[in-house]
Parts: C-alpha cells; structure tokens; sequence
C-alpha cells in the first residue's frame, strides 16, 4: 500500500513577512518531491471543523484566534498572523483527521502531513511558538473517537512540544515522547516532568545537550523508545516530526547529520511494526535541508 501524503497549496496563504515558518519550506519540499511522487497517493485536506477543534481547545480560544486573525494581530512577539492565517491553520488541523479516516477506511496504513502553519507548541488555549491550532493533538483526540483507543506520540522537532504535552499530562491513553534540545524555546521538557494523576509515566522527555550528535540522540530511539512503546501497545502512532534538530538549521543547535535523521527515522518505523503512523511537519527552518529531511522519511515510508 502506497504512504498517503496530504497537503494542499492552501497552507501557502499563511504568509508572514521575514518570518522563519515560510511558505518558501513547503515550496522547497514540493520541488524536491517531484521526481518521486508516483510513489504516494495524494490526497487534500478538509479544513477541520469547530467541533474537532473543540476536541483540544475551547469554544473561547477558538473564536480569540479567529478575531486575533481577522485584525491581523499578535498572540506572542514571534506568533503573529494575518488574515488567511486562520483558514491555513482550520486546514493543517484538518490534514490528519484525513489521514485517520483513510487509515481507518484502510486505504493507506502510512501517512505524511506537509501542513504549515505547524502546532506542537499551541496549548489549549494558548498560540505561541509559530503554532495556533495542535494539529497532532486533535488527530489524537480524533483517533481515539475512530476506535484507535491507545495513541503514542514521538516528537522529534528540536524544540520541546510543550503544548502536546501539556494537553495529554494528566492522560494515561495518549503517550507523549519527545527528545528536543535543552535550554531553548519554550523552556519546558526536563526529564522530571513526567505526568500527573493518572497521566503519571505517560509523560518521556529526553533533552540533548547542545550540539549534541546522532550518537547521542540515537541512544533515545534505541534505548529508552523500544520499551515504552512495548510496554504501552498504542492502537496508531502519531509523529510531530520537526526537522530544525539537522545541523544546518537556524533556529537549534543540534548536530544531527542526514544520516542521523534517517537512522533515526528508520527506528520509529521499525518499533510501529503493523500499526499505523501518521506524520506531522512541525518545524524545519532551513528550506533544502528541509525538504531533504522529508524526502528521506518519506523513502524510509515507501
Ligand atoms: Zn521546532
């Protein structure tokens, strides 16, 4: 079965001036796809609707974004918006409710979401960190109302996704993993923070020192990640993949190589053995490592 793809020129029209999350990266991941798109089914996204929106965030955030929007304002000093950036944002949401449905209709058991604007750092009633809506959780909580009860999520962007974990530390059904880089934005992710209540154990961080290598953060997808995944036997895996920890990119200071990602990438796939796996672009700065980056996941997929 060929890996489903889902985006769609829509996520162009979120347009910032001079700011890093810029169209320029999905152009770059398009141009560089061309040559091996016969490999995938394509399919464009529906905009999620208000109800699965409300399946992470409250009916008063949601209204505060698109007013915020329609003005062209400011939720943080870096997470402006503009007028289209509320219809990008409804269809980046919407690209992995997609991919759940056609998954669960078993017309694709592997999927990638190229959306922008990104969500791993919006909590449930806070945008900042580029981030508006949490794309990946709300396919969480989507795929949980589909049937896929257990859901694990490994995030690999080299910045903390503070606002996944914030939405599932009290939750014992969402498994949230993530290695990012210490000390950097937003701050969060120390290893003691690990759940709460009934979330208690369901909580992994695993920071990596600066200009720490695919040595370094191999260890986590080797080491630490086979046994949690063991042990919690998640229904479907859901993946923020972020691709500023590569060395070249601007906003992290990671040195992890093509090779490393890819390696890295390979394990995840080999731990999913037959469940499901969606992917979900969050950040990546530097547009042709990029779409490079993406690319290599996506050969790993086929
Ligand atoms: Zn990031």
């Amino acid at each position: 079965m060929k890996p489903l793809l889902i985006t769609d020129s829509i996520y162009l029209l979120h347009d910032i001036k001079e700011h890093p999350e810029s169209k320029e990266r999905l152009l770059a991941i398009e141009k560089e796809l061309l040559p091996i798109k016969d490999s995938f089914l394509f399919q464009k996204p529906r905009p999620a609707s208000k109800e699965d929106i409300f399946l992470v965030h409250t009916p008063k955030y949601y209204h505060y974004v698109q007013q915020v929007c329609d003005e062209n304002g400011y939720f943080t000093p870096d997470t402006a918006c503009m007028e289209h950036t509320f219809l990008a944002a409804k269809y980046a949401a919407g690209a992995g409710l997609c991919a759940i449905d056609a998954i669960k209709e078993k017309k694709a058991l592997n999927a990638f979401c190229i959306i922008r604007p990104p969500g791993h750092h919006a909590t449930k009633e806070q945008a900042m960190g580029f981030c508006y809506f949490n794309n990946i959780a709300i396919a969480a909580r989507y795929a949980q109302e589909k049937g896929f009860k257990k859901v694990f999520i490994i995030d690999f962007d080299v910045h903390h996704g503070n606002g996944t974990q914030d939405i599932f530390y009290y939750d014992d059904s969402v498994f949230y993993f993530s290695t990012h880089e210490a000390f950097i934005f937003p701050g969060t992710g120390d290893p003691n923070e690990r759940g709460i209540g009934k979330g208690e154990g369901f909580t992994f961080n695993y920071p990596l020192m600066p200009n720490s290598t695919d040595n370094e953060l191999l260890e986590a997808y080797y080491e630490k990640l086979p046994p949690l995944i063991k042990n919690f036997n998640p229904d479907i895996i859901l993946v923020s993949a972020g691709y500023d920890l590569h060395e070249s990119d601007p906003l992290g200071s990671l040195d992890i190589t093509y090779e490393g990602i890819q390696k890295m990438v390979k394990q995840i796939i080999a731990l999913k053995e037959d469940k499901p796996i969606v992917f979900f672009l969050e950040g990546g700065y530097e547009p042709k490592a990029l779409a490079k980056n993406v690319k290599n996941t996506l050969l790993a997929l086929i």
